[in-house]
């Protein structure tokens, strides 16, 4: 993937990020554009493209993902009053960077899981 990937390229360090945490396998930086107080994308440095190719072609490194995810949560203070993590999948779900990352939101009340019900 890599140079086509806009993940691949904070990896690579060819753009630049505020990383927040880093790991052999992980990186965790804040989203460019912030939906709560605390907003962290977390990431594996391997390009996978959703949630569902990393969970079943790497169930261990997203195993790493939720690990680095709890420690940034910790970090941030987010553990008392908790927090949400999110992976939008796909078209239904609005992803629109295809290289998987977990949503961390947090800092303040977050309110219904989605803005609209749609069931
Ligand atoms: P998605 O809609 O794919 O779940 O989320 C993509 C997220 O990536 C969005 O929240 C967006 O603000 C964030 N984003 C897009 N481009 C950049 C960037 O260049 N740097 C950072 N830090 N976040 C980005
Ligand atoms: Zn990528």
């Amino acid at each position: 993937m890599g140079s086509d990937c806009l993940f691949c390229r904070i990896v690579a360090g060819e753009i630049p990020a505020t990383v927040v945490r880093e790991t052999d396998s992980t990186l965790a930086f804040r989203d460019i554009d912030p939906k709560a107080p605390v907003h962290v994308l977390v990431i594996p440095k391997e390009h996978y493209a959703d949630v569902a190719t990393l969970g079943q072609g790497d169930p261990a490194l997203a195993g790493e993902l939720l690990a680095t995810a709890a420690a940034v949560a910790e970090d941030e203070g987010l553990l008392g009053d908790g927090f949400r993590l999110m992976f939008n999948t796909g078209a239904y779900g609005g992803q629109e960077v295809f290289h998987v990352h977990a949503h961390l939101l947090g800092g303040a009340p977050l309110g219904p899981m989605l803005a609209r019900g749609v069931a």
